[in-house]
């Protein structure tokens, strides 16, 4: 397991992470073409909010189970708690420090299919 610290642009939301790299996710849901997300999974035993709780909104749709996360100052996206496993962030991997994004292959994940 590596960790990495992560941030939105301005910088008030800051996480830490624990994960073991073993892929990157996009997906094809409303949400995430939008975002032009890439995503590592976490659980949430493997996640931190060190700072930044009171700017982080969140925005919900559908089934109203996953939940999005953004900064309410800068407007970044950078992380939701996921639909199918709710004990799990899907983490937006561009928010994350020295992060090895080439070196870890990508699956693309069918959400836009889900009811
Ligand atoms: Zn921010």
């Amino acid at each position: 397991m590596k960790t990495f610290k992560g941030s939105c642009h301005c910088q008030a939301v800051q996480f830490e992470i624990d994960t073991d790299l073993s892929e990157l996710t996009t997906c094809d849901c409303s949400i995430c073409v939008k975002k032009n997300a890439l995503m590592i999974k976490v659980h949430e035993t493997s996640m931190r909010i060190l700072s930044g709780n009171k700017s982080l909104t969140t925005y919900q749709f559908h089934s109203n189970t996953a939940k999005h996360y953004f900064c309410n100052i800068c407007g970044i996206y950078p992380f939701h708690r996921k639909r199918v496993t709710p004990d799990h962030f899907g983490v937006n991997v561009h928010c994350l420090d020295d992060f090895p994004i080439n070196d870890i292959p990508v699956r693309a994940t069918i959400g836009a299919a889900m009811k």
